[in-house]
């Protein structure tokens, strides 16, 4: 089957690339890209390259980060000191994970977390904004004017594009901007906002093979705590 080129994948197929751990579109963009990634070893499992080539941190699993940064201790402990400090300066894959690792400062673990102080991944990302996203929900006004339904489209907006991962974000904006206006943010209130982000995180479960979050609970979930008080 021939490959797609990575400018004519559309979000959907980005995005099975992306959940069966193959390369995304930045890892391979131009032709030179392609020479040199053809020397190197395939890249670990899950982990997504950025549209400038450079392995995505906040698009990749603490896992998989932490397998890149061992293959290339490996790779850099099978060449000489000084190699090591050339490719350390420059932007390929390999040579960016070896200044990961070597930031360390320990043999990377096969842990799936990292301690609290290091900069997070995929996960903890996402966990952290959904968090920041549905409690946006749970404050925001019964009944909205228009100025607050004005602000929070603008939020919406720039986030969906400016959201740390990558292929989230394109992914999240294709769905906002579903042709049918379906998935349109919905405004007019707390209830109807609410809603509207359970919606928009279970698309992102679905997407990722998780279970769906029933979205009767957003509100005990997010704002008010469970009815059997053990948020109180
Ligand atoms: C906009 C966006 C797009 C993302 N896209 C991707 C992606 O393409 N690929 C990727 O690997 N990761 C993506 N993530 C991260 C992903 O959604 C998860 O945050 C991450 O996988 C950690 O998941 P988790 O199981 O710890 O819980 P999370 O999904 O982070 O959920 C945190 C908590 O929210 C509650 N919850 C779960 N679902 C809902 C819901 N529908 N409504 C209300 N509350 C809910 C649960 O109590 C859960 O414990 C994205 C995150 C965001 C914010």
């Amino acid at each position: 089957m021939a490959e797609i080129p990575p400018e004519q994948m559309d979000s959907q197929t980005r995005a099975q690339a992306h959940l069966f751990n193959q390369q995304t579109p930045g890892a391979s963009s131009s032709k030179a890209a392609q020479d040199t990634d053809s020397k190197k070893p395939p890249l670990p499992k899950g982990v997504v390259l950025d549209k400038d080539g450079k392995p995505c941190r906040t698009c990749t699993s603490v896992a998989s980060w932490r397998a890149l940064t061992k293959q290339a201790k490996s790779d850099s402990s099978s060449t000489s000191t000084s190699s090591t400090t050339s490719s350390a300066t420059s932007s390929s894959p390999a040579s960016f994970a070896a200044a990961a690792a070597a930031a360390y400062g320990t043999t990377p673990s096969t842990s799936t977390s990292t301690p609290a102080d290091c900069p997070p991944d995929v996960e903890e990302l996402g966990r952290s904004t959904w968090t920041l996203l549905h409690s946006m929900a749970a404050t925001y006004p019964e009944k909205a004017d228009t100025q607050q339904q004005r602000d929070m489209q603008g939020f919406l907006k720039l986030f969906s594009r400016l959201y740390p991962c990558w292929v989230c974000a394109d992914d999240f904006q294709a769905w906002m901007a579903h042709p049918s206006g379906r998935n349109e943010p919905r405004l007019g209130s707390r209830a109807e906002f609410g809603w509207w982000m359970c919606d928009a995180h279970n698309e992102v479960n679905r997407k990722l093979g998780k279970k769906e979050f029933d979205c009767r609970f957003w509100e005990e979930r997010w704002r008010t705590g469970w009815k059997d008080g053990r948020c109180d």
